[in-house]
């Protein structure tokens, strides 16, 4: 056993845990005799999301920040092209594009949500501006069909990072499908999982067989073992962003079981929002609103306190009650590495939530007594004599 340090009643963030057969599908990939890319596990997945998602290709990748760095490299980003990006969202939004020579126009959030906020987007707009990656943060819905007019009317590609999207929807659609392309992540704290994993979704025909080559090497594999070319060899540039069946037999187990998993997820979020609603009503602090126009996907818990401070004294006194809650994003426009690039736009609401976000424990095998004794530990902390907000 991998030895571990943590108190008995430690209470983490995050664990990864297993819907069923992985451990069978694991066994019988390395039966199977395959254990590198584009199994039989790897297009079983695939083809569930091209079937049941309406994806017009599917390809699984080892991350989610490889399935947005497959993106860029797909829409040709080159130096000097501008692409629209969150401030307050994880690094690899913005670096797939960094990557490519691209300069990064962040987005500030809206007032009430991590979302990027719409309106302020279409000023950002230049002639050099190729593509926008709105985020669903926490698997709620951009305003989607208001970026995908937006796009139109500039000719722009909109990639989704739809990495905390899985099994959201927006007006009935699941969320990464609406987009040109959509990456989904299947890392350990996402809701479906894969220990690492990603996948590109390809939503728009027009990119479809060129994915299929970058993604395998920059070679024609897919479509020689398909009988459609005559030889297999070098075609494009490309990468090696298919992972392993070992990770596709995990994520294969867990997308059987989605439904059982995302149930789950609903009733820890609902117990979390029973037990916090009435602090937010008295002003303790404020939970993030939900999209009216589609399904979230239960994949986060979060908190906004009123102060940078007040989070920091929050989460100090729910780790010595041995609960682990975190906070991020530390917005990428203020970042050691963007600053200096940035265009010097103050973005106040991504700065906000920066500062005042707290996310609570929230994975599938958290305990019904454990999940109280969170609730009851953020309580203890606002009902602490002046801790209240003075209203
Ligand atoms: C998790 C995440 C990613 C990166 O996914 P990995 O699989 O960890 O590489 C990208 N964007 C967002 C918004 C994420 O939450």
């Amino acid at each position: 056993m991998i030895p571990s340090s943590l108190p008995p009643d430690f209470i983490p963030f995050n664990r990864p845990h297993l819907a069923g057969p992985e451990l069978e599908y694991i066994r019988q990939a390395v039966a199977a005799g395959k254990l590198s890319g584009n199994g039989w596990f790897t297009q079983r997945c695939q083809q569930f999301f091209e079937q049941q998602y309406g994806m017009v290709k599917a390809l699984l990748t080892t991350s989610g920040t490889d399935a947005l760095e497959m993106a860029a490299l797909l829409l040709n980003i080159q130096p000097g092209d501008e692409v629209i990006v969150p401030s307050y969202t994880f690094t690899s939004t913005a670096n797939a594009f960094v990557l490519r020579g691209a300069r990064i126009v962040f987005a500030d959030s809206r007032p009430d949500h991590p979302n990027l906020d719409l309106a302020q987007v279409e000023a950002l707009i230049t002639p050099r501006t190729r593509a926008i990656v709105p985020v669903h943060y926490g698997g709620t819905a951009c305003d989607m069909a208001g970026i995908m007019a937006l796009a139109e009317r500039y000719t722009l590609w909109v990639v989704e990072d739809a990495a905390q999207a899985i099994e959201a929807t927006y007006q009935g659609r699941p969320l990464g499908t609406l987009g040109h392309l959509g990456a989904f992540s299947f890392h350990e704290t996402k809701n479906l999982s894969a220990g690492e994993g990603g996948m590109l979704a390809i939503n728009d025909p027009i990119l479809a067989a060129r994915a299929e080559i970058l993604w395998e090497k920059g070679t024609n594999r897919a479509a020689f073992a398909r009988g459609e070319a005559a030889r297999y060899e070098w075609v494009d540039v490309g990468s090696s962003f298919l992972p392993s069946e070992l990770n596709a037999a995990y994520l294969w187990a867990q997308l059987e079981h989605r439904q059982a998993i995302q149930q789950r997820r609903r009733q820890l979020w609902e117990a979390y929002a029973a037990a916090l609603v009435p602090l937010a009503a008295a002003g303790c602090f404020q939970l993030l609103p939900v999209s009216a126009e589609g399904q979230q996907n239960w994949h986060l818990f979060a908190l906004l306190c009123h102060t940078e401070a007040e989070r920091d004294a929050l989460l100090a006194h729910l780790r010595t009650r041995n609960i682990l809650a975190v906070f991020h994003y530390l917005p990428l426009h203020s970042s050691p590495y963007y600053t200096a690039r940035h265009d010097g736009r103050a973005l106040p609401h991504a700065t906000r939530f920066g500062q005042t976000l707290v996310r609570l424990p929230l994975y599938h095998d958290l305990q019904p007594e454990q999940q109280q004794r969170v609730t009851e530990a953020v309580e203890s902390f606002y009902r602490y004599p002046g801790r209240l907000p003075s209203s």
